[in-house]
């Protein structure tokens, strides 16, 4: 268990829980420090916000920014950003205009495999702004095609099936900057779930350092305890910090429980060292 949580998910993106509600949840599991990391979105902050204070609830602001490198999709994590910061905000607001084109797209190769209706049918499952696959995959299994929200992933929307259509998101140095200048902390999220052999792994490693990357999220909801060791070597090795979050996506979304995930392995250097809100939690501990 951990009361630091710094990856979730809400409506405003492919979650299920409104932000006010996603709050409300986290703080009944114990959750005191949690980030709102909604994907290429900020646009659920102010409400979170708001919900946090009453339960006692740090909130972070944060946002999950989807990120092309070397024809690979990789998710950035921002923590403590300014969502006003206007580079931020523009370069946001263009991926999630390429989502919309590429939703149509996704749409097309799924009308050419035989199933009709599915951008009416996602965006049905859109409760605010981003379209995502996870959209696809909730009127997917609503209309039967699979039983759960693992296999219509694998059945229809990973490379090579009928779904899936390759997509160029923002790039690797831009999004960096953005969180950057912002004052905020960038983090490479769950760097176990994407299948890179080490030398490759190594290559984005020291890229993310030298562009000033800060952290690796070696505890995800998403790794294994094996991965878990080996990407808290690897931050020590290469100087990053070290960030944790369940990565919550809501109750029926396949995802572990907020806040559920396991203590930063010793010898890593937290990502909110220097935090306050996260050093009054280590005091009111003790
Ligand atoms: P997108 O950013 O639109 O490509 O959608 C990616 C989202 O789909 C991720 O953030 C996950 O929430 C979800 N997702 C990806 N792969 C899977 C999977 N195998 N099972 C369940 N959800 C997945
Ligand atoms: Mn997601
Ligand atoms: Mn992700
Ligand atoms: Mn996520």
């Amino acid at each position: 268990m951990s009361c630091i949580d710094l990856h979730s998910h809400s409506t405003v993106s492919d979650g299920s829980l409104a932000p006010a509600d996603l709050i409300r949840h986290a703080a009944q599991q114990g959750v005191k420090v949690l980030a709102l990391t909604d994907h290429d979105d900020v646009a659920g902050l102010n409400a979170a916000r708001t919900a946090a204070r009453p339960v006692e609830i740090s909130l972070i602001a944060g946002a999950e920014i989807s990120v092309t490198w070397r024809d690979r999709t990789l998710h950035i994590v921002g923590l403590k950003i300014d969502p006003h910061y206007p580079a931020l905000q523009q370069g946001l607001r263009a991926i999630r205009d390429g989502r919309v084109d590429r939703a149509a797209k996704i749409a097309e190769a799924l009308a050419n495999s035989g199933i009709d209706g599915s951008l009416e049918g996602a965006y049905g499952f859109v409760r605010e702004n981003i379209i995502s696959r996870t959209h696809f995959a909730c009127f997917l299994v609503s209309r039967g095609y699979a039983g759960n929200m693992k296999n219509v992933f694998k059945k229809f929307l990973v490379k090579g099936r009928p779904g899936y259509v390759p997509h160029r998101w923002a790039e690797l140095a831009d999004v960096v900057r953005w969180i950057k200048d912002s004052g905020g902390r960038a983090v490479l999220a769950h760097p176990g779930r994407y299948g890179l052999g080490g030398a490759t792994l190594r290559q984005l490693l020291e890229e993310f350092r030298a562009l000033g990357g800060d952290a690796l999220e070696v505890v995800s909801g998403s790794h294994t305890p094996e991965m878990t060791q080996r990407f808290a070597g690897l931050a020590a090795e290469y100087g990053f910090l070290a960030s944790c979050g369940s990565d919550y996506h809501g109750p029926d979304r396949g995802y572990g429980e907020i806040g559920r995930i396991p203590p930063l392995p010793s010898g890593c250097a937290p990502v909110w060292h220097d935090w306050p809100e996260a050093s009054a939690l280590a005091v009111s501990a003790a």
